[in-house]
């Protein structure tokens, strides 16, 4: 969806970037002709993971709003902006914690105990993995019936 040349602007009042075409900034209603073009498309969206994109934001606001000749900047709205989003990111994150729990869950109901036939499991965290000698995030299944292990 994101994957393509759009510009993205950013505004210089809140510090909002702009992905859409709506013509003015979707927090503090600044115009677009006031939105600063940057040297950024959407993109960039697809080559960042999560704590790439905090940066990659940290670096676009310094640059464009927190320098010291902008004229529009605005920490009323800087701080509305900031907690817009702060909101949505929970959101966000507690959509794919559930996410994560239900796959987790249908995943546990799909499997057969090859010992005793049964379907129910608990998963269990491995945390340390002999062959590698580092910490992993592998989760094994243990079998509620008969405690037979079954390896991821
Ligand atoms: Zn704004
Ligand atoms: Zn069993």
């Amino acid at each position: 969806m994101l994957e393509d040349d759009r510009p993205i602007h950013i505004c210089p009042k809140c510090g909002y970037i702009v992905l859409a075409l709506k013509g003015e900034c979707g927090i503090c209603e600044l115009e677009r002709d006031k939105l600063i073009l940057t040297n950024y498309t959407c993109k960039i969206y697809t080559e960042m993971d999560k704590e790439q994109k905090r940066e990659w934001e940290e670096m676009l606001r310094k640059r464009y709003v927190l320098c010291p000749d902008n004229p529009y900047y605005n920490k009323e709205a800087w701080d509305r902006r900031e907690d817009i989003e702060f909101q949505t990111q929970l959101q966000m994150d507690n959509w794919e914690k559930k996410r994560n729990e239900e796959a987790a869950q249908s995943q546990s109901h799909q499997l057969i105990c090859p010992r005793c036939g049964s379907t129910s499991f608990s998963p269990l965290r491995r945390k340390w993995s002999l062959l590698t000698g580092f910490m992993t995030n592998k989760v094994d299944m243990v079998c509620n019936h008969c405690g037979h292990v079954v390896k991821k």
